[in-house]
């Protein structure tokens, strides 16, 4: 199996602007890599000023018309996506694996995460619907509705080219609103493809648009006037920054950053449940997911058996370009990417934490130039330690030892991210204990990787979510629509006089 032919030639990757592709002309550009071959792929563009600018206006431009369409026929063009999505998803999958470097699978996984987001945006119409108090005061009604907020932006991360814009651009641009999109340079040719399926699937030039590039194109829809409001997945400090500064400049801002989330391991969890939980949310994509657990929380005597078992697994994971269908693990993102965790893990072994298994100088036959690590597995973490307080982003699996429930529950409370969390145990209490007192805003009872489902909304507490509306769900609706509020009477109702009361109900 290999990656489709559009998406493996040297073909630069451009903007996507009023409907079409458009080649970038700020004469600034960055290699693009597959990181499974360490070969620089393709160059993506990276946007001046005035290519922002071009797409905001050609957004701003799109919005009248877009708006004013009924919700239900704006749900039918995202029905049409959701098909050619559908359709696509294996396609979408492997322009994933080719530059983000996944497992293929897992980006097929990603892809469906992704369209149950669409399949969401597909019931705008209900979503969208008011709230209407008839009488209340005599003769008079008083109704809301929610409106789009006009031409917004998204800014996405590497490590889920599809999902993560499809946290934003589906529900944003079924409530009425236009979008632009600027996603992660190091993987950009996934935006483009969806934003074909969007022009295919009849949407109107303009109301959904992209920008390749770095800050300058960030710092510009940061700033611009007529952009509404910002959602941003990345990591925390760029995440702080940005929410500080699109308020200042008066838009609507959520900004989601990173994580270090724990996994608790009660004495009476079962142990072959928790190695495997353990061994794909600590690996699996790498541990380049922001739900990925970098923590195993040992509670009691269970702490040998675990670390023993895991240890033998990580030894033994298959460690391989991601479109081999076998492989459990596929490189890391970018080379810089690679040396960061590595030297994460010479600094832990410097701490004192005892190394179980070093993924370090790991290589893959024939994939010699790629950017793989191995899993990495270190045992007697302890809090005061930067391998426990800071995000690795990486195959590092953390272990600490606490001797019981409340400490756990202290020490995750303590952390400084609180984006997701699990707890392993077969006793209801300890679970439903977990669940009310946990800082996190995810938690999982014997799920290791707690993402909400479309309905339900994504994001974290504290230093993992800036803002107060989570990602997607009716909180996604919310964002991108303002509330108005009408009151209503007719001539026939009206008393006549003018009233210098404050106004109560008669
Ligand atoms: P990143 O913060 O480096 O980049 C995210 C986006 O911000 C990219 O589009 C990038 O171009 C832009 N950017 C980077 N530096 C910038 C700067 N100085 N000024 C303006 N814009 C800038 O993150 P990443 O490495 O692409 O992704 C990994 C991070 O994202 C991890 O910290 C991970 O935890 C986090 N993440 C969080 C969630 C969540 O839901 N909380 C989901 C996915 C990823």
């Amino acid at each position: 199996m290999g990656a489709p032919d559009a998406f493996t030639s040297t073909t630069d990757v451009g903007h996507y602007i009023g409907g079409q592709v458009v080649a970038g002309h700020s004469g600034r550009t960055q290699g693009v890599y597959n990181p499974a071959t360490g070969q620089v792929a393709r160059q993506v563009a990276l946007a001046s000023v005035d290519e922002v600018n071009a797409a905001v206006a050609s957004a701003k431009a799109a919005f009248p018309a877009w708006s004013a369409m009924p919700a239900i026929r704006r749900a039918r063009i995202m029905d049409k996506f959701l098909a050619l999505l559908n359709e696509h998803r294996d396609t979408l999958a492997a322009i994933i694996v080719a530059e983000h470097g996944k497992v293929f699978t897992d980006a097929q996984g990603e892809v469906t995460r992704g369209i149950e987001i669409v399949e969401f945006a597909c019931g705008i119409p209900q979503l969208l619907k008011g709230d209407y108090t008839e009488q209340v005061s005599t003769g008079i009604d008083n109704w809301t509705m929610r409106q789009a907020l006009g031409v917004v932006a998204g800014i996405t991360p590497f490590n889920f080219p599809c999902m993560v814009p499809c946290w934003m651009f589906p529900v944003a641009i079924a409530c009425g609103n236009t979008f632009v999109l600027k996603p992660s340079e190091r993987d950009p040719s996934a935006s483009l493809f969806m934003a074909d399926l969007l022009t295919r699937a009849g949407l109107p030039s303009g109301v959904f648009n992209v920008v390749q590039g770095d800050k300058v194109a960030v710092d510009t829809l940061l700033t611009h006037v007529d952009v509404k409001a910002l959602s941003f997945v990345g990591s925390t400090p760029i995440a702080q920054y940005i929410y500080e500064t699109g308020a200042h400049h008066g838009k609507r801002v959520q900004a989601l950053g990173g994580a270090k989330n724990h996994m608790v391991v009660m004495p009476d969890a079962d142990v072959d449940q928790v190695v495997d939980a353990l061994i794909g949310a600590a690996y699996g994509s790498a541990g380049e997911r922001c739900m990925a657990i970098s923590v195993a929380v040992l509670v009691g005597d269970i702490a040998d058996q675990v670390v023993q078992r895991v240890a033998e697994r990580a030894r033994t994971l298959k460690v391989k370009n991601g479109m081999e269908l076998d492989a459990e693990m596929g490189p890391i993102v970018t080379a810089q990417a690679k040396e960061r965790i590595e030297n994460y893990i010479g600094i832990g072994v410097e701490e004192g934490a005892q190394l179980i298994v070093d993924g370090r100088n790991f290589t893959v036959p024939g994939f010699e130039g790629g950017f793989f690590t191995g899993g990495t597995l270190f045992d007697h973490v302890t809090p005061a330690m930067r391998i426990y307080q800071e995000e690795i982003f990486g195959p590092v699996l953390a272990c600490v030892r606490v001797p019981d429930f409340a400490s756990a529950v202290e020490l995750v409370n303590g952390h400084e991210y609180g984006n997701g969390v699990a707890c392993y145990t077969s006793d209801g209490n300890v679970a439903r204990e977990f669940a009310r007192h946990i800082q996190v805003g995810m938690v999982g009872i014997n799920v290791p990787i707690p993402v909400p489902m479309a309905w339900h909304g994504f994001g974290g507490w504290k230093k993992s979510l800036f803002g107060d509306m989570h990602a997607y769900g009716e909180e996604g609706v919310r964002f991108y629509t303002k509330q108005k509020s009408i009151m209503q009477r007719w001539p026939a109702s009206i008393a006549k006089g003018a009233e210098f009361t404050m106004p109560t109900a008669k």
